[in-house]
């Protein structure tokens, strides 16, 4: 049973995401879906609100669950029992500070993987922040979040 962490903001899900998250599921057997409470980011979203989004979206995929981490990564995936972590390539500019996390991780926890997963080509370029600054100014961005996330967003701005 391989089983997968994929941890991030999400503040909100984009389609990028859940692009990502469907590549994880076709070549692993479950795949969590955690939200890091980061204190540090200036956040949007709460972090029970950012759960609730991605449970939503996600509701017709049997082998993906949702939860809440605050502290170490890799401890995080210990306690869950998977021995992977998933994070999204979109660019090169991606790669310097994912490249520095997965070594630094790796050092923590030498039997927990990380493994970088890249979405189709029409997301490279879709990150949370965009997504928030757009909606901020009520541009239509039902192209790149879910319907429950763009309600979500209608109703913060
Ligand atoms: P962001 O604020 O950049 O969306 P997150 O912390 O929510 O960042 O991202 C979690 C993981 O998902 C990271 O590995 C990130 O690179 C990846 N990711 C974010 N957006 C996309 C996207 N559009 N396509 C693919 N991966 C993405």
């Amino acid at each position: 049973m391989k089983k997968v962490l994929y941890p991030g903001t999400f503040d909100p899900v984009t389609y990028g995401h859940i692009d990502i998250i469907k590549r994880a599921v076709n070549l692993f057997d479950e795949v969590i879906v955690t939200v890091a409470v980061n204190p540090t980011k200036n956040q949007l979203f709460s972090t029970a609100e950012r759960v609730m989004m991605l449970k939503e979206s996600l509701n017709n995929y049997e082998r993906v669950s949702v939860d809440s981490f605050d502290g170490l990564v890799v401890e995080h995936a210990k306690q869950v029992g998977a021995t992977g972590i998933i994070r999204g390539l979109r660019q090169i500019s991606d790669f310097e500070f994912e490249f520095q996390m997965a070594l630094m991780n790796r050092k923590l926890a030498g039997d927990i993987t990380t493994i970088f997963l890249m979405p189709h080509e029409k997301y490279t370029y879709l990150n949370s922040t965009v997504i928030r600054n757009l909606a901020s100014l009520h541009a239509d961005v039902s192209d790149f979040v879910p319907p429950n996330v763009h309600e979500a967003l209608k109703k913060k701005f």
